[in-house]
């Protein structure tokens, strides 16, 4: 095994001998971890209880772990038909690489910056406070959260909630979630020589949630505006005419400021505001109960971070994984850096270094050797 791995598989096995694992029904879920090279290297493995599994981890320290969100009468066995299906979460897993966002243009899909993270963090929010609350009416204490380790947050609904849900429910929940088969056309009437007539505040599902969200952002000014898509003239006049806008979302008359194209100016809006999920096939966790998922309070391989638990949603309004994500202590430890990015961990920033033999806190350098961006010096 190369030094940095050792090195790192050490680290990682000293973290899981001081701490144990707490996971709802071990019992009945299907494990599965990775190794440097593969995230799920093998799977179909169960564990008797949290113990196990714990011992599991401080003897092996799979630099991954997964465990199905399904729970199983046998979950070791295979292939999958054999486990015979008994109940499941619903998750969804968000990720700043499905988000097609900008700094991701520039940096690359392998780095995460401050913007990706903070960008996912808004779109777990806005999944949780616009859809899963509001439409779906689940309760807060029913929604359990967890940073995944790199760039994205998992969000699960308890198994007794959802348990009654098929697979078709759980498809049809993924798609409003994520406004697909939605065209604005839908809520937006428009004949010639009449004004454009659209959704009130008070309606229900997507047409109010369009409204809400639109009303809420007009009040915050332009630059909001701005945030949500919209050019900043366009912004400017409609913030100016606030009052007078406000007054025609009220009765449904969007038309009260000239927009070009409006049809499909609202339509841009529209789409703004769907969730982007993880839509790769072998990847949809909520359309899919039997994919694989990061194990909560786990390590991940590619950064050395905690795919920590998040207490609530007030919680995870100021969460930041760079600082309440780590997992190793911030003694220095001396590596040949070649970083092209600034690395902002543990409150401090870092980089760019260019083969630069540098000292770092060990969460730091952790944290770039597994980019494969540090090694141990010779
Ligand atoms: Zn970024």
């Amino acid at each position: 095994m190369p030094k940095n791995e050792a090195f790192v598989k050490k680290l990682f096995s000293e973290f899981y001998s001081r701490r144990k694992v707490h996971l709802e029904r071990v019992e009945s879920r299907e494990f599965g971890v990775g190794n440097f090279e593969q995230k799920v290297a093998y799977r179909h493995m169960a564990f008797k209880d949290e113990e196990a599994l714990s011992a599991y981890l401080s003897m092996e320290a799979p630099p991954y772990i997964s465990c199905s969100s399904a729970y199983y009468k046998f979950p070791g066995a295979r292939p999958m038909e054999k486990k015979e299906i008994i109940g499941g979460e619903l998750v969804f897993d968000l990720d700043a690489t499905d988000m097609d966002l900008q700094c991701q243009k520039e940096h690359g899909k392998g780095w995460v910056c401050s913007e990706c993270l903070s960008s996912v963090k808004r779109e777990a929010i806005k999944l949780i406070e616009d859809f899963l609350i509001p439409d779906f009416g689940f309760g807060e204490k029913d929604i359990s959260i967890n940073f995944s380790g790199n760039r994205g947050y998992h969000v699960r609904i308890a198994d007794e909630i959802v348990s009654s849900l098929t697979s078709k429910q759980r498809i049809e929940i993924s798609n409003y979630i994520s406004g697909d088969g939605l065209s604005v056309e839908g809520f937006f009437v428009h004949a010639r020589g009449r004004p454009l007539m659209g959704p009130k505040e008070g309606d229900y599902g997507w047409g109010g949630k369009l409204a809400r969200r639109f009303v809420a952002t007009l009040e915050q000014g332009v630059d909001a505006l701005v945030s949500m898509g919209i050019e900043r003239k366009t912004a400017s006049i409609l913030y100016r005419k606030k009052v007078l806008v406000e007054m025609g979302i009220n009765t449904g008359n969007w038309d009260m400021v000239y927009i070009k194209n409006k049809v499909e100016f609202w339509n841009g809006i529209l789409a703004a505001q769907a969730i982007r999920q993880s839509d790769r096939i072998d990847k949809n966790v909520t359309n899919d109960p039997s994919h694989l998922i990061r194990l909560p309070d786990t390590l991940h391989g590619e950064t050395g971070l905690v795919a920590k638990r998040i207490k609530s949603l007030h919680d995870l309004s100021s969460f930041d994984p760079m600082t309440k994500a780590l997992a190793f202590s911030a003694k220095p430890i001396r590596v040949n850096a070649n970083v092209p990015h600034e690395l902002s961990i543990g409150g401090s920033t870092y980089g760019p270094y260019s083969d630069k033999l540098v000292e770092l806190p060990l969460y730091a350098a952790v944290y770039l050797m597994l980019k494969g961006m540090a090694e141990l010096p010779e």
